[in-house]
């Protein structure tokens, strides 16, 4: 019975990176008919950022990942809300303090700090483990009597509880995608599990709710593989059976070294989030994919080739294609660059994909706001001769304003190179030839164009090019009979007119 969950911390908007953990999650628990499960992770209050969760629910909503279980859904092992599960942890770190596996720790800050300098004035770096721990250097339940304690906790000093790591063992972990680890218990630090406050720190409560919501693999981001061996003692500590783990790799930077930050986008010029953010406190919008226009399929179709590839060379897949194809095995162990180009590419055939009427529809409110009122199969021929050129609808515009409206100025560069001082009479000839044409079709057009043109015996380029550009106002769009007889004998005219005056 495959129960995955998604865990987010809402400490502000999704990037890229979650929601690439939330589709491997949502991919692997279809594939196997399991359940994606939605938890916040909102222990850490001061870092607690209101309008979080319910972005990584519209998020999680427009990339058509919808979660199964999670607050206010299908809530069976509810409530999904770790702010509102604080109760339930204590009553687990009262256990482990009872079976050996944890201590009260009473040291402050600034004696930490002070240890922590020490280490670090004889070159060494300082872990709180069994080196230190139980050497009276640190104020823990390990050296002090049991009545100490008692006296320090009814005293109200500020305590902790920390995981007692066990000493001289070699640890042999599994993960999905790395494969087998092994690691020296003694590299490791006491961490740190409950708090006099009355919260769990994540590793307690992570592990507390994945055992309870009975979630079978664990599918998180590298950034929490240094965090495996102290979960995974905890499920020996706990006498639970563990999930199994599977630790996805860094997305990278598009280019230069090192893992894609939140900061990338605004300075690289690329969104690295869903969709726009507004931090409530600054005022500052983030874009967001949404909002740039890319399609949500095209966004997540990218974002399965972050890390995972099929073995084959197929690389645009819907989302059904991607639950039957995934595999946690072909999951990379090194990292996965990101490209915006890339992501761009895959917008473009995307749309591509879309029929002329789709397209219509999404084009029209843009024409709308441009104060084109036109009819809707005048648009979709429209759509048709332009659409592969453009990356996303709202480029659209840009590729065919010429079909609605006359051009209001020349591309100043080819009127240079490409209007010369006997362009304006052969236009002239040219109007007439075009006024004898009876019935403007292309192909009357092409031939009595081009006829006249060969009788003239100048080459081509010298009519075409400065007509192309009395049409479209510069040297591109589709082919110029389409265009001509798409807006008509008497506007092709009338521009060649304005061009000529
Ligand atoms: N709350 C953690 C996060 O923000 C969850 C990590 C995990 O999946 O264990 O990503």
């Amino acid at each position: 019975n495959v129960r995955v969950r998604f865990a987010p911390s809402p400490t502000g908007p999704l990037h890229m990176g979650g929601v690439r953990t939330a589709l491997f999650n949502y991919l692997f628990a279809k594939k196997h008919n399991g359940t994606f499960v939605l938890r916040i992770e909102d222990t850490d209050q001061t870092r607690y950022v209101a309008n979080a969760e319910q972005y990584i629910v519209d998020a999680l909503e427009w990339c058509e990942i919808p979660f199964d279980e999670g607050p206010g859904k299908n809530e069976k092992f509810g409530p999904y809300r770790q702010s509102e599960r604080k109760d339930l942890y204590k009553k687990y770190a009262d256990e482990l303090l009872a079976n050996g596996w944890a201590y009260y720790a009473f040291d402050t800050a600034d004696q930490l700090d002070g240890h922590r300098k020490d280490h670090e004035a004889n070159g060494k770096t300082f872990i709180y483990n069994w080196h230190n721990r139980e050497k009276g250097r640190l104020v823990n339940s390990l050296v002090l009597s049991e009545e100490e304690v008692q006296q320090k906790i009814a005293a109200g000093e500020k305590y902790v509880v920390r995981f007692k790591t066990p000493q001289d063992e070699t640890l042999i972990l599994q993960d999905e995608v790395r494969g087998t680890i092994k690691i020296d218990t003694n590299t490791l630090d006491d961490k740190i599990l409950f708090k006099s406050d009355g919260m769990p720190t994540y590793h307690l409560a992570n592990i507390v709710d994945d055992h309870l919501m009975e979630i079978s693999h664990v599918i998180r981001g590298e950034e929490w593989l240094p965090s495996l061996p102290l979960h995974s003692l905890l499920y020996t500590a706990f006498s639970w059976e563990s999930p199994k783990f599977a630790h996805l790799p860094l997305i990278l930077k598009p280019v230069g070294k090192g893992k894609l930050g939140k900061r990338d986008g605004d300075k690289l010029g690329f969104p690295v989030f869903p969709l726009e953010y507004t931090n409530e406190e600054t005022g500052n919008v983030t874009r967001g994919y949404r909002e740039d226009g890319y399609f949500s399929d095209a966004f997540v179709n990218m974002l399965a080739l972050l890390g995972w590839n099929p073995g084959t060379e197929q690389e645009l897949f819907s989302l059904e294609a991607l639950i039957q194809a995934f595999d946690l095995a072909r999951v990379s162990k090194s990292g996965a660059k990101f490209s915006p180009d890339k992501t761009k590419w895959f917008n473009q055939q995307y749309l591509q994909q879309k029929t002329d009427n789709e397209l219509v529809d999404l084009f029209l409110p843009i024409l709308d706001n441009q104060g084109v009122t036109t009819d809707k199969d005048f648009v979709e021929k429209v759509v048709s001769l332009i659409k592969e050129r453009a990356v996303f609808v709202q480029d659209f515009w840009d590729l065919s304003s010429f079909f609605f409206q006359d051009p209001t100025e020349y591309d100043p560069k080819a009127a240079k190179k490409q209007w010369k001082e006997t362009t304006g009479a052969l236009m002239t000839e040219l109007i007439s030839v075009i006024e004898g044409i009876e019935d403007f079709t292309i192909e009357n057009a092409q031939t009595e164009i081009k006829g006249w043109i060969t009788s003239k015996e100048i080459g081509f380029g010298k009519v075409m090019q400065p007509l192309r550009l009395s049409l479209v106002g510069k040297l591109a769009g589709p082919d110029l009979f389409e265009i001509m007889t798409m807006v008509g004998k008497e506007t092709t005219i009338k521009r060649i007119q304005n061009a000529i005056a």
